[in-house]
């Protein structure tokens, strides 16, 4: 049992289940589900619910689904069904033998339909969509009856086999349930349950020519899998009505002395609020967009929110599940900070990550009083936050290149990095004094810097006493390897992409400098063998995973995240 402390940091999805079990609702069952429609990649919004679903699962000891809600043939494609099942194992969930499609339920869906129309709970309608959505009404006025409404049982029973058999063009009719046209829930005017469709189903073929309203089939997928939970996004709470109104319907004809048999499961549903991220976009209509029109390189570009993207970038599958958690779950919508899903992957590689030198941007610095083919190895440490990472050696030699906002020739005040004249620590090394800069004739330009170097201070330690107030990081230029650095920013420039003036377009605020492409970085030689997908520090400039295209030949660096955590300063100016 939990102790009262817990008890109240649960959420009110946990206190309903807690609710559940103590009154047997279910005989001591939770089964929920994850049922992303496959038209499209997952997204961080998505990762909410998985972690939800899964998670509640896994913390009362029962079983999660993944269902592929694949009811409308039109935009469903079997390369969206892989990268869901990749990523919902990578975020670390697993559904055993549990995958389901909502097209293997077509059979069944449509008997129960047949079911409301012999029980003079369906019709079919010969309206089309315009002169439907006419009859509909508004928030303010009634609906009005179609004029097929009163249609005879054996005319329905007729019509609807024709439909199904293809004798009708695509939205020339449709099979409606017979509810109330003046209902105060739009969703109950007699809501269309199935259209007529040409199309082929990327599981079910030409098999189908009518296909299930997403009304009508989601809340009997989840009735015919036994969910007993099932959890949604908030712009379903208006609809959860009519899902108890089909199940209801399909069971006034069921019971022990009834003709359809035994009644179907009926599910709660519990609606929640949906995750909305400042600057990007959640739909998945516009990241497909965004795909196509080629504003990025592909569903998982690393500036996308879908979770593949997000694995590029170098994410873990830890900080997102942290994440959701700290998000929490709400009945009100509200919109996330960036800033706090970057502070929880901080968290998880700050712990993790093996900390390098890297150069992103160098500029060539000579010791002059080195000697010219003296190579030293010093010892860096692999991980401050992990002793048993140990340490290595980082060949240290002469010439070096230190990073080029390292150095000022006029620096303003608190700037304490290198400056003429002044002396500064090198990382693991010496302390040196900036003697000289060499300029390039033309231009003007900083192409090269000379120090001296005091032996005295090797390790980067003074003996002295003698205080230095910069620390900076280096690689010998003998002895670096050349890479390729992309950084990214945030996708779009407003915290709100739709902020646009009138007539304008979301897309108006993407970011032009959302990528930047570093192709001259140099990385400490121990970086010879990364492979795709390892994270490190670069020490000071933030954490960087081998990218999937790097080679050895090559390396290429995604950074991940900079260092600089705005989260702290955010959550006090939140509670504030
Ligand atoms: P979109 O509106 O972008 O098309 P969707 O909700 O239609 O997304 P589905 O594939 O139907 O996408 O979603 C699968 C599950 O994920 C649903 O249960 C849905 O409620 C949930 N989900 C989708 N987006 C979010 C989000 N932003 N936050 C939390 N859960 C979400
Ligand atoms: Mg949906």
């Amino acid at each position: 049992m939990a102790t009262n402390e817990e008890k109240s940091s649960r959420n009110f999805i946990q206190e309903i289940i807690d609710d559940d079990l103590k009154t047997n609702k279910w005989d001591g069952r939770v089964h929920t589900r994850f049922p992303p429609e496959p038209n499209g990649y997952l997204h961080i919004g998505h990762a909410k619910s998985i972690c939800l679903n899964f998670g509640l699962a896994k913390e009362y000891g029962g079983k999660c689904n993944l269902r592929f809600d694949d009811t409308n043939p039109v935009k469903e494609e079997e390369e969206y069904v892989e990268s869901i099942k990749e990523d919902v194992r990578w975020l670390g969930f697993d559904w055993e033998d549990r995958l389901y499609f909502g097209s293997d339920y077509f059979d069944q869906m449509h008997e129960w339909a047949v079911q409301l129309i012999k029980a003079g709970k369906a019709y079919v309608c010969d309206l089309n969509a315009e002169q439907t959505r006419e009859h509909r009404g508004t928030l303010t006025k009634p609906g009005r009856d179609s004029p097929y409404r009163n249609r005879g049982v054996e005319e329905n029973l007729d019509l609807f086999e024709r439909m199904r058999k293809g004798e009708f063009s695509d939205g020339s009719r449709t099979l409606r349930a017979r509810i109330d046209m003046a209902h105060p829930n739009l969703n109950m005017r007699d809501p269309v349950i199935y259209r007529i469709l040409h199309a082929e189903h990327h599981r079910t073929g030409d098999k189908w020519c009518i296909y299930p309203m997403y009304d009508w089939a989601h809340g009997l997928e989840d009735s015919i899998e036994g969910i007993t939970h099932s959890i949604c996004t908030l712009e379903f709470e208006n609809h959860r009505p009519l899902y108890d109104w089909f199940i209801n319907a399909i069971n006034e004809d069921r019971g022990p002395d009834r003709p359809w048999g035994a009644p179907i499961v009926h599910p709660q549903q519990i609606e929640f609020a949906r995750l909305n991220l400042k600057y990007t976009v959640m739909s998945k209509r516009r990241l497909l967009e965004l795909v196509r029109q080629g504003y990025v390189s592909g569903w998982d570009d690393p500036r996308m929110p879908t979770i593949s993207g997000l694995r590029r970038r170098g994410y873990t599958p830890e900080s997102i599940r942290e994440f959701c958690v700290r998000v929490g779950v709400a009945k009100f919508d509200g919109v996330s900070e960036i800033a706090l899903l970057e502070h929880c992957l901080r968290d998880d590689l700050n712990k993790r990550a093996p900390r390098v030198m890297g150069v992103l941007r160098p500029l060539k610095l000579v010791i002059d009083n080195y000697p010219e083919d003296q190579v030293e190895q010093m010892d860096a440490i692999n991980n401050p936050e992990d002793p048993s990472a140990g340490t290595r050696k980082v060949p240290f030699s002469r010439v070096l290149y230190i990073e080029r906002d390292d150095f000022r020739e006029n620096p303003p005040r608190k700037f304490f990095r290198l400056a003429p004249g002044r002396e500064v620590r090198l990382r693991y090394a010496y302390f040196v004094t900036c003697t000289n800069v060499v300029k390039d004739e033309q231009t003007g330009e900083v192409i090269e810097l000379h120090c001296t170097y005091d032996p005295a201070t090797r390790g980067g330690d003074s003996p002295d006493g003698r205080k230095v107030k910069g620390t900076i990081h280096w690689v010998s230029a003998a002895h670096a390897l050349e890479a390729e650095v992309r950084l990214y920013n945030h996708l779009f420039t407003k915290p709100n992409p739709d902020d646009v003036p009138e007539g304008g377009d979301y897309k108006d605020n993407l970011n032009p400098n959302s990528l930047e492409m570093l192709p001259n970085a140099l990385v400490e030689p121990s970086l010879k063998d990364a492979t795709p997908g390892s994270r490190y520090q670069f020490e000071r400039q933030g954490y960087f995973c081998v990218a999937p295209d790097s080679t050895n030949d090559r390396l290429v660096f995604n950074r991940t995240v900079s260092l600089r955590d705005s989260w702290s300063k955010i959550e006090k100016a939140i509670k504030r």
